[in-house]
């Protein structure tokens, strides 16, 4: 079924069991005390997994690189005890793995970061200083440094990390290299870094180690190279020693989502394929890649040699092994949400991920056999039902899903909908399948009541029976202008050209998209590289879409809007909304609803004070947060079993499927 993917690949004298590269992911366990324990765990599920080639996330071959001021490094023999048990670990079920040598440059968050020229990143706020000629040469010596100690721990390789604007981005780009000297100006001096370091690296660990040259071929920032300098850098890099080039799409600074969930799958695969005639070695490519029949198709194509992933990885650890068993519909697909990994890490928690909360747990969250077998009830089929009812009946009980929806998903089915969401379709054919396969009796379209609870023989019964919106509590309120985002989303209920949110957290910016198209650019790479006119590796910029309503959205707290949206995401999302011209408003007070709109005192220009002002709309749309569905725990209370609470019906304040995804599995683990 997937020949292409898991035929071996020969580099050298060394074979990869397979075509597949499980991508580097900062996960924080880098930094954690017992990382090496951990990454050890995390990595070798992924070997036993089946994966061909893991790189771990990134470690700096000095103290200026390190991600920031306590950020991991490789620089001392003393610290290969730490890396030991994870080589160990993986080589113990045949796979291999590489380290990730990242120098952040001028995006370390620490004082005394270094770059080519002394210019700050406008995601970072230290000033970086340049570095002089000497540090420049010792820079290459400290890669070659952490390259042979990575040897010394058993690593089978090196990844050098060459895209996503860090240190030796920056050198490349003219934009940030700003040099005179044999380092700067000319294009053969800016790439100097790159080719010296790793000759360097080659020179260091000999013939038989891999060294993998992450590239950038799509810069996505201003003065980026062009598609010729790219190539010529690449064969460069062959000459001086790689054994395979990896595709870096995009430096971090870009304003263009180039991972996100509305980029549709394997995007920016046509580089890789562009660049592939060029070169001898063989090629990797990359992002939103997250299936192995698109994975299959890409190898077919041609495009590549070889595929990387690395969020789907943390979504399912046994990826490959289901793809080699023929079982792909197993597969717990990674949605590209970012929720529970770059978000995790951009706000200093380890990385996890929504669907699978296991990843980057594997010692603390296990799902054993249980040692009585019992008989649950769980009520609510959404994330949070749906989770507890799978790992119960994966850990040997026998479980029973009531939900009064036909469906399985809860609010889940509500998420598809949205412009740019339609990966959730993903994880609700997983639990779809899932849920069959564990023997987990489903009872749709029947509403849980107390004759069910003293009817069902149960041992114990979970509520997951989650959330319904909250109201409003204003004049006019009842007026058939109202509809909440369920009518919306759910009923469809019609809606007019000029429309009110109010609401702009995580549902009332999707109701806001929703109207803006119901067609979804993430199945469409085409329209989605016109979107951004990405036709080559320069500059891209983002052109609005025809403007189909005129939506305004309001938010009552004067907080920045977009602060509580996803980290590594929200912004991709306000843009897109900016794109259709939709208003954002915060710090609005709503005063009263009635035939003419929606009266709010708001300020409409930065600095000015708020002032009475009326919006003539169609429809004001609710989204102005969510209260528990029905308080079940109350009325069953005292019926003499246990009963537990968890997801929106236990608290609604924070809450996202990657909660209910969590609580459901932390509460299965332990009953
Ligand atoms: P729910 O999903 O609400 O499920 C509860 C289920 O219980 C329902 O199916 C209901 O029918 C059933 N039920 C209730 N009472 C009974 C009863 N007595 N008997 C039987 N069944 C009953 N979260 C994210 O993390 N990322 C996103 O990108 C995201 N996007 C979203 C987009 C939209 C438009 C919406 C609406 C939500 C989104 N969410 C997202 C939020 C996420 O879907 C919810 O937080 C999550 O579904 C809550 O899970 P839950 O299992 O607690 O409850
Ligand atoms: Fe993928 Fe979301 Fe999991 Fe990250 S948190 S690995 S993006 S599913």
């Amino acid at each position: 079924m997937f020949e292409k993917l898991l035929t071996p690949l020969q580099v050298g004298n060394i074979t990869l069991r397979n075509r597949v590269l499980m991508g580097s992911m900062h996960t924080g366990l880098e930094e954690d005390p017992e990382g090496s324990r951990k990454l050890a765990a995390f990595y070798e599920e992924r070997a036993k997994g089946g994966v061909g080639l893991i790189v771990t996330g990134g470690f700096s071959p000095n103290t200026a690189g390190r991600v920031f001021e306590e950020g991991a490094d490789l620089v001392s023999e003393d610290q290969l005890d730490f890396h030991r048990p994870i080589t160990e670990a993986v080589h113990r079920h045949g796979g291999r793995i590489l380290l990730q040598i990242l120098h952040t440059g001028r995006y370390s968050y620490q004082e005394g970061c270094v770059a080519p020229s002394p210019i700050t990143a406008p995601i970072n706020f230290y000033r970086p200083k340049e570095l002089d000629h000497e540090e420049i040469l010792q820079t290459i010596d400290d890669y070659a440094r952490c390259a042979k100690l990575a040897q010394m721990a058993g690593y089978d390789g090196v990844e050098v990390m060459g895209s996503e604007g860090y240190l030796i981005n920056e050198f490349i780009v003219k934009k940030t290299n700003h040099r005179t000297d044999e380092w700067g100006g000319s294009y053969e001096n800016r790439i100097r870094l790159p080719i010296s370091i790793v000759e360097k690296v080659r020179e260091a660990t000999g013939s038989d180690f891999l060294i993998v040259y992450r590239l950038s071929c799509l810069d996505l920032v201003e003065e980026g190279s062009s598609f010729e300098e790219v190539v010529e850098l690449g064969q460069r890099i062959e000459e001086a020693g790689a054994s395979l080039i990896n595709t870096g799409i995009g430096w971090h600074e870009a304003r263009i989502p180039t991972i996100a969930m509305m980029v549709p799958r394997a995007a920016f695969a046509w580089v890789t394929g562009k660049l592939k005639p060029h070169l001898k070695i063989p090629l990797i490519t990359s992002n939103r890649i997250n299936d192995p029949y698109v994975a299959e198709g890409l190898l077919r194509d041609g495009m590549a040699d070889m595929v990387s992933m690395a969020r789907p990885f943390l979504a399912d650890e046994d990826f490959v092994l289901k793809a080699e068993e023929g079982r792909p519909e197993e597969i717990n697909t990674c949605i590209a949400c970012n929720q529970a990994c770059l978000d995790h890490i951009f706000s200093m928690q380890t990385a996890s991920c929504l669907v699978n909360p296991r990843a980057g747990r594997e010692t603390e969250l296990e799902f054993e056999p249980a040692s009585t077998q019992k008989t649950f009830a769980v009520v609510g089929a959404g994330p949070a039902g749906m989770t507890a009812a799978l790992v119960l009946a994966q850990r040997g009980h026998r479980v029973t899903l009531f939900d009064s929806k036909k469906e399985l998903g809860g609010q889940l089915n509500l998420a598809v909908k949205i412009p740019g969401k339609s990966e959730f379709h993903e994880t609700l054919r997983y639990y779809r399948v899932m849920l069959a396969k564990h023997g987990v009796t489903l009872r749709l379209g029947k509403t849980f009541d107390s004759s069910n609870l003293e009817n069902g023989g149960f041992d114990e019964v979970i509520l997951a029976t989650g959330v319904k919106p909250r109201g409003l509590n204003l004049e006019g309120s009842k007026h058939p202008k109202v509809l909440s985002y369920l009518d919306v989303l759910e009923h469809e209920k019609p809606v007019g050209e000029k429309v009110a949110i109010i609401g702009a957290g995580g549902i009332g910016i999707d109701v806001a998209h929703y109207l803006t198209t119901k067609s979804s650019i993430g199945d469409d790479v085409s329209g989605y590289m016109n979107q951004y006119q990405i036709l080559e590796p320069r500059e891209a910029l983002e052109v609005g879409q025809p403007l189909k309503r005129k939506i305004t959205v309001f938010q009552r707290s004067s907080d920045k809007i977009g602060k509580r949206l996803g980290k590594t995401t929200g912004w991709a999302h306000l843009q897109s909304l900016r794109s259709h011209e939709v208003k954002l408003y915060n710090g609005a007070e709503y005063l009263k609803i009635d035939d003419k709109g929606l009266h709010v005192k708001v300020s409409l220009e930065k600095g000015e004070a708020p002032q009475d002002q009326l919006f003539e709309v169609d429809q004001i749309i609710i989204a102005a947060g969510q209260e528990p569905f029905e308080d079940l725990s109350s009325r069953f209370n005292g019926k003499g079993m246990p009963i537990h609470v968890i997801g929106g019906a236990r608290e609604t304040s924070g809450l996202d499927a990657k909660v209910a995804i969590r609580e459901g599995a932390e509460l299965a683990a332990r009953l």
